[in-house]
């Protein structure tokens, strides 16, 4: 059978690797906002959503949506851990506060107090934090199957490593929905000039030599000539380079099996894209 937006019910139909492969391609000439406003295009009103660890490119893409004036037709994602830096829960707050967007907080089941008392302190393993990148990070995103159509994050080629082929568009067969990437040919020196000419609210961890944030238990500042993601479960000697919560990043890539099952008129309207 062909996957590949065929006709799954009278009202959905599954969308295939191939039909976001080819949309994709005709998507790479378009700018960040360009994509942004066809995601708006695509999808239906309140069926699009932003996923941001609110790091530099995540505050890229999210002051895009404010400065757009899509604060209410996009809603911002943000997993708590509940083990985030102080700074990183403020930051987010600022952008709720100050750019207005409707930033939803998702939490894991257990505090982590109650998960280490349950399983021990998992992160200081490498089977332990994927075990507990898990629980914290990929358990708390799999609330919003069947809420969105349509996920935008910040993944961006340049990144390097798994990321460097990362697709503009992807499904993401666990959260039943369109993974979409608006900077995914951004380089980090337009990252910086974006935050500088926009005076872009950031972590301010950045500027105490962290280049990039997550968990207060796995992250480190990074010394002068060190990789910027050196900080990173830096007490697992970097056996691990990734929470895994972005398909581009596990090591089983999607093939050509994949599809997801979308509203009939979004899977005609990005089958039948073209620019
Ligand atoms: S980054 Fe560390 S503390 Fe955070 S969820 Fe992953 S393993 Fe747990």
């Amino acid at each position: 059978m062909n996957l590949d937006s065929s006709r799954g019910s009278q009202t959905t139909s599954r969308v295939g690797v191939a039909v976001f492969k080819g949309t994709g391609s005709r998507l790479e000439s378009l700018s960040a906002d360009e994509i942004i406003h066809w995601t708006l295009d695509t999808f239906p009103i309140g069926k699009i959503a932003v996923l941001s660890a609110f790091q530099k490119a995540g505050c890229v893409l999210c002051h895009s949506i404010a400065r757009l004036g899509l604060q209410s037709r996009v809603d911002v994602l943000f997993v708590d851990t509940g083990v985030n830096f102080p700074e990183t829960i403020e930051t987010v707050d600022r952008y709720r506060t100050e750019y207005g967007l409707n930033v939803i907080a998702l939490h894991p089941e257990r505090t982590m107090a109650r998960q280490t008392a349950e399983e021990g302190v998992l992160y200081l393993s490498k089977e332990g934090q994927e075990r507990c990148c898990e629980l914290r990070k990929k358990d708390p995103l799999k609330q919003i199957r069947g809420r969105y159509e349509a996920l935008l994050s910040s993944l961006h080629r340049s990144d390097g490593g798994r990321r460097a082929k990362t697709p503009v568009l992807a499904p993401d067969i666990e959260l039943n929905l369109v993974r979409i990437h608006p900077l995914i040919s951004i380089t980090e020196e337009e990252i910086e000039a974006y935050i500088r000419q926009h005076g872009v609210i950031v972590n301010p961890l950045h500027d105490q030599g962290y280049p990039t944030v997550s968990c207060a238990r796995c992250t480190t500042p990074v010394l002068p000539g060190e990789d910027e993601r050196a900080g990173r479960w830096r007490h697992l000697e970097h056996a691990s380079q990734y929470c895994n919560i972005n398909p581009p990043d596990r090591a089983r890539g999607g093939d050509n099996s994949d599809f997801v099952e979308l509203s009939y008129e979004t899977a005609q309207k990005i089958e039948n894209y073209e620019i």
